[in-house]
């Protein structure tokens, strides 16, 4: 069942129509950029719908390439504010989305704007990015105190990243403790490769992020000083990895892992977020 509202404009969601847009400007996708645009409605659709857009969402698009997703989520939000780096994209958005009076197009590369100036707050981030750049936005926009974190992050990413972050013990590694600590992820769907063109040569996922909520952000600094201690060498035991990383001797990391119904022996991928809270919450320096 497909929930977008029906095109009255070009269909982007038509690798033929996509490619002539191109062609006409002599555009060419641009690797480097992670151009590999979405060509099916049902993925375009899927991402708007992660989203759960009402009409006084205001969304920060990054990366909107040939403005396809950013005239789905224009349908259904108050504003849309997109930021996009290539210059030739500028243009062709500037005539996709001229129909649109509620989208603000921003030329920039993101990592190095300051989100700060962007938003209103609240707001929601929607983007389908190069691979690269998922890590560093994802830091940008949760762990960065100065920023004010959106509500909820709707995000294309390969596959195995989605499965990584959204990792259970005894199966857990450093970037799911990393974004389990701001949000709550979520695999919203697999997206097959022949979903985009010009074609990655792997498969994607929509991951949701809700964010804040449930933990305390207090002494985030302790807290990763300690998960990347734990983490310091996956296959050894926490034992040793606490003990040298926080500096402790053996005895007293020992009592601490103790006291906090974990055994020295444990690896870290055995731990859950709410381990790795009471850690941090009695940890002592003596
Ligand atoms: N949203 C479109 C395009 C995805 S391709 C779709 O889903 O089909 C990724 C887009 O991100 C490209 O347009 C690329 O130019 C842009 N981009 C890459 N790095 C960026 C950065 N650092 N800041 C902003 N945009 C970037």
């Amino acid at each position: 069942m497909l929930t977008c509202a029906k095109m009255s404009l070009m269909d982007l969601s038509s690798k033929k129509n996509v490619k002539n847009l191109l062609f006409e400007r002599k555009i060419r996708p641009k690797k480097a950029l992670g151009q590999n645009f979405l060509i099916s409605r049902r993925a375009l659709c899927a991402v708007t719908k992660a989203a759960e857009l009402s009409s006084d969402d205001i969304v920060l698009e990054i990366g909107p390439g040939i403005g396809n997703l950013t005239q789905e989520l224009a349908k259904k939000a108050e504003k849309v504010i997109t930021i996009e780096k290539d210059k030739e994209m500028i243009g062709v958005l500037r005539e996709t989305l001229a129909d649109f009076n509620n989208v603000e197009l921003i030329h920039g590369d993101i990592l190095k704007l300051d989100p700060k100036n962007l938003t209103p707050s609240p707001y929601k981030l929607v983007a389908n990015l190069p691979y690269y750049i998922v890590a560093p936005v994802i830091r940008k926009f949760l762990e960065s105190a100065e920023v004010q974190p959106p509500r909820l992050m709707v995000l294309m990413v390969q596959k195995e990243v989605a499965q990584r972050i959204c990792s259970r013990p005894p199966d857990m590694n450093l970037l799911a403790i990393s974004v389990q600590f701001y949000a709550e992820p979520k695999i919203i769907s697999y997206v097959p490769k022949n979903a985009f063109w010009p074609q990655p040569k792997v498969d994607s996922a929509i991951i949701r992020l809700r964010v804040g909520g449930r933990k305390c952000r207090a002494d985030s600094g302790l807290f990763f000083r300690i998960a990347r201690a734990g983490f310091s060498h996956p296959r050894k035991q926490l034992l040793n990895n606490l003990s040298q990383g926080m500096n402790i001797s053996r005895e007293t990391a020992k009592n601490w892992l103790l006291k906090n119904a974990l055994r020295p022996t444990q690896r870290a991928e055995t731990l859950n977020l709410q381990d790795w809270l009471n850690l941090a919450k009695s940890f002592k320096i003596n």
